[in-house]
């Protein structure tokens, strides 16, 4: 079978994987040039930067298949510095939970290797978005992807479909074929929301902290806007930035909001600044720094969020899947763990059933 797979973030590419490995035909859709979603890293003269999410976890036995698939056992390491935790009194906090912990672990060049790689197996249409999927008249059962650019229609005939967008673009190009999925599913997924997260990521010379440390929670106040800061220094490794250190400070969900609002360099001195009052060790100018505006970083409530399962997307036998981090929890893990989930539901209703 031909089936389209709108998305290329890890949920997306998990979904692709398993059909493919099943025996069907993956065309995979993609919006921005690069697969990876929100699972991410900028990448400039050797200087490597986690942008997104920071790290993802070895025990998770959907992202082991996927890793060892492509081959990438040897650029996956541990992460074997601590996550602290301020307290309110300014000092730093290691918990059992925030300690060193091995299960925590990323990539040598960037958590998007995994992304790529998969990109490189499947395939795939980028800086293409996928704007709408009907059902086609001519062929019952089969549906029309329609995109931007355009591609050409005879080429877009598929006959599944895995929307792997977050929610709101899911339930949006999906319009078309509403007729044939299930409403309480539409309902639900229409109402989940999205964090914000406005992002900095600059490069620092020279950084000696006082205690070496990963990342450092900051539990969200209306004082500071910072919610997160990271050091890494294993992946600045290039000619550029060699010996440099990477720091990403995520703003809290509140916060964001209020530095969106701001033009963008003065968020970003105003975020340093802050970051600085919390981590007195890092210099007073940065060298490098960019802003990155995450506009769906991750779901609100994921504890409120439905028990999806209870409410399959497609009337009947319609090979439509939904997939992403919304479905079964939040995360890169839940968010493979959703793909792979989607995929086998799609192949076992394209299995012809037994008479047994
Ligand atoms: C700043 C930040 C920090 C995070 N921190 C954590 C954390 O600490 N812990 C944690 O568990 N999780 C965290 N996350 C969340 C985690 O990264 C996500 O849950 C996970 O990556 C979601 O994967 P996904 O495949 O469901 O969605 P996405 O990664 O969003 O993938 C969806 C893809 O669909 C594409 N797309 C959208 N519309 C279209 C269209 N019309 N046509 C074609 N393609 C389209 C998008 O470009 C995107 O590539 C964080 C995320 C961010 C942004």
């Amino acid at each position: 079978m031909n089936i389209a797979v709108v998305g290329a973030g890890i949920s997306g590419l998990s979904a692709a994987w398993w059909l493919r490995r099943a025996g069907h035909k993956i065309l995979l859709f993609e919006r921005h040039y690069k697969p990876g979603g929100r699972m991410n890293s900028r990448r400039k003269a050797g200087l490597v930067v986690d942008h997104g999410e920071r790290y993802i976890l070895r025990d998770s036995p959907v992202l082991r298949e996927l890793i060892l698939d492509c081959g990438l056992q040897g650029d996956f390491f541990s992460i074997d510095q601590p996550i602290f935790t301020r307290l309110p009194d300014g000092s730093f906090k290691e918990t059992a939970e925030e300690a060193v912990d091995l299960n925590r672990a990323t990539f040598r060049d960037g958590l998007l290797m995994l992304p790529e790689a998969l990109r490189r197996q499947l395939g795939g249409f980028f800086s293409i978005a996928v704007t709408a999927v009907e059902a086609d008249p001519d062929n019952p059962g089969q549906y029309i992807v329609r995109t931007d650019p355009p591609l050409r229609a005879s080429e877009m005939r598929v006959d599944g479909i895995v929307f792997a967008t977050p929610a709101p673009q899911a339930v949006d190009i999906s319009r078309p074929i509403h007729s044939s999925l299930n409403p309480a599913f539409l309902e639900r997924a229409a109402a989940v929301t999205y964090t914000r997260c406005f992002t900095l990521i600059a490069a620092l010379e020279e950084v000696k902290l006082a205690r070496a440390f990963y990342g450092l929670e900051v539990p969200e106040s209306d004082k500071s806007n910072v919610w997160w800061i990271a050091f890494e220094d294993t992946k600045c490794q290039g000619r550029g930035f060699k010996g440099w250190t990477s720091l990403v400070v995520h703003a809290s969900p509140a916060g964001s909001e209020r530095l969106w609002r701001m033009h963008e360099n003065d968020a970003l001195e105003r975020l340093y600044r802050e970051a600085r009052e919390i981590v007195p060790e890092l210099p007073r100018e940065w060298r490098w720094a960019r802003a990155k505006r995450w506009e769906q970083a991750q779901v609100v409530n994921t504890d409120d969020l439905p028990d999806f399962d209870r409410y399959p997307a497609a009337k009947g036998e319609a090979l439509v899947e939904f997939c992403g981090d919304y479905r079964i929890g939040n995360g890169v893990e839940s968010a493979a763990q959703s793909g792979r989930r989607a995929a086998e539901n799609l192949i076992r209703k394209s299995e012809p059933e037994s008479d047994e």
